[in-house]
C-alpha cells in the first residue's frame, strides 16, 4: 500500500478537504497512473451529499480522470510508462456475464466496481477512491487511451459526460434525418449537443435558461426551446425523434412527452430518483413512444467515443479550477453556473 494525497469528505454536511488514502501496489495486470486532470460531474455532488443514500465515507469523488502511466505490472501488454491514458466511471466488473462479454460492463450482472464508493471485491472489498487524488491503480482492461490530438485537460469530461451522452445516441442509431432534443445544458447536455450534431442530427437545445441560447447554438444546436414557455413547447409538439433528458433532479417528464413524434424515444440519463407527477401513459400509448434510461457506457464504446473525438476534434468546454476551489465549484454547479464542466488541475493538489 502507498499513501496518496487526495480530497474528499467524511459526511454529507462537511465540505471537501484534503485527506490521505491508501492505494494498492500494482499487481501483474495493473496500470499505475499519475493523475493530471479530473472533471467534476454532478454525480460527485450527489455522492458527497449522500443524495442516493448509499455513500460510504470518507468519500473521494472523481470519475473523469486523465493521467500518465507511471508504471505497469509485469503482465500488462497494452500500456507503457509515459502513455496518456484515462479512467472513467468503472474500474472493474465480473468480466464473465453477458453484459461484460458484449462490452457493456456498465450493465454487469456479476459485480460492477465503480471508480469511487464501490467495494473492490478483487482487492479485499476495499472501498474505491476516485480521481480527486494524485494517483490511481487500475486493471489495464479498464484503462482508456487518449488520442494524441486531444488536449488532455479538456478531454477529462469525456470519460463521463462524454460517454453518457454518446452511448444512448449510438444505441438508438441517431444520425442524419433525426431531430434530437437535448434537455438541460450542463456538463452532459453540452456533450449531447456536440455529439448529436456531429452524428448529423438536427439538434434542439431544450433549456430552462434563455441566457444559454447563444451558447447552445455555438455548441451545435440548430434551434433552442425554452422549456418553461408553454406556448413554445406546444409549438414544438410532435417534432422530435429522440429526447436526451439530463435534468439532474426529480422532475415531471409529462410536459416533454408531447414533443415526441410517433415511435420517438425519451432516454433519461440525469435523474435516478422517483419522478414527479403521474406518468401520462396515454402520451406513450397514442404515439408508440418509448421511455428508457441509460447509464454511462462500456469500455469498447468509451474508446470508440474518445477516438471519434480525436478524429473530429470534439472537446468539452471546460473551466479549470484548483483543487482547493472544489467546494465553490459544487456550489456554482448547484446554482446552474458552470460553462460547461469544471476540471481540476491535479498539480494544484499539494
Ligand atoms: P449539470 O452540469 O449540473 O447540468 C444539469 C443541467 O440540467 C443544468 O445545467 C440545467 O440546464 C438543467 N437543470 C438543472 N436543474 C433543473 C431543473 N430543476 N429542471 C430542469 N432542468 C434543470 O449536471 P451534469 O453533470 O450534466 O449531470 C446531469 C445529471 O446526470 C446528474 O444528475 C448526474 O448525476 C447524472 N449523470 C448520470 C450519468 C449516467 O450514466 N446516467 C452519468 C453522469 C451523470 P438548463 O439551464 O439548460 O435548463
Ligand atoms: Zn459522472
Amino acid at each position: 500500500m502507498t499513501t496518496v494525497p487526495a480530497w474528499g469528505t467524511h459526511s454529507p454536511q462537511e465540505a471537501l478537504n484534503s485527506l490521505s488514502i491508501e492505494r494498492r501496489e500494482p499487481v501483474a495486470d495493473d496500470v499505475d497512473i499519475d493523475i493530471l486532470y479530473c472533471g467534476v460531474c454532478h454525480t460527485d455532488i450527489h455522492f458527497a451529499h449522500n443524495d442516493w443514500g448509499y455513500t460510504v465515507y470518507p468519500l473521494v469523488p472523481g470519475h473523469e480522470i486523465v493521467g500518465r502511466v507511471s508504471r505497469v505490472g509485469s503482465g500488462v501488454t497494452r500500456f507503457r510508462t509515459g502513455d496518456l491514458v484515462a479512467v472513467g466511471c468503472l474500474v472493474d466488473s465480473c468480466r464473465k456475464c453477458h453484459a461484460c462479454q458484449d462490452g457493456l460492463e456498465q450493465y454487469c450482472e456479476g459485480g460492477l466496481v465503480g471508480t469511487y464508493n464501490s467495494p473492490d471485491y478483487r482487492h479485499g472489498n476495499a472501498i474505491t477512491y476516485g480521481g480527486y487524488s494524485k494517483r490511481i491503480v487500475v486493471n489495464e482492461n479498464f484503462v482508456l487511451r487518449v488520442p494524441d490530438s486531444l488536449d488532455p485537460a479538456a478531454a477529462a469530461p469525456l470519460l463521463c459526460a462524454g460517454i453518457t451522452t454518446w452511448s444512448p445516441l449510438r444505441h438508438w442509431n441517431i444520425g442524419k434525418g433525426h431531430t434530437v432534443g437535448v434537455i438541460g445544458l450542463g456538463g452532459l447536455g453540452h456533450m449531447g449537443v456536440k455529439f448529436a450534431h456531429a452524428l448529423g442530427a438536427k439538434v434542439v437545445m431544450i433549456t430552462t435558461s434563455p441566457g444559454k441560447a447563444a451558447d447552445a447554438k455555438r455548441l451545435g444546436a440548430d434551434d433552442v426551446l425554452i422549456s418553461t414557455d408553454p406556448e413554445a413547447m406546444r409549438a414544438h409538439g410532435r417534432q422530435f425523434d429522440f429526447l436526451l433528458n439530463t435534468i439532474p433532479v426529480s422532475h415531471d417528464i409529462n410536459p416533454y412527452l408531447p414533443l415526441l413524434r410517433r415511435d420517438g424515444h425519451m432516454v433519461i440519463v440525469g435523474a435516478l430518483d422517483a419522478l414527479q407527477g403521474q406518468l401520462q401513459a396515454g402520451a406513450l400509448v397514442m404515439q408508440r413512444i418509448s421511455l428508457a434510461g441509460s447509464i454511462i457506457g462500456g469500455i469498447p464504446e468509451t474508446q470508440e467515443m474518445l477516438d471519434f473525438c480525436g478524429e473530429h476534434n470534439i472537446l468539452p468546454e471546460v473551466e479549470m479550477i484548483d483543487m482547493a476551489e472544489i467546494n465553490e465549484a459544487y456550489a456554482r454547479m448547484q446554482r446552474n453556473d458552470v460553462k460547461y464542466r469544471f476540471v481540476i488541475d491535479m498539480a494544484t493538489l499539494t
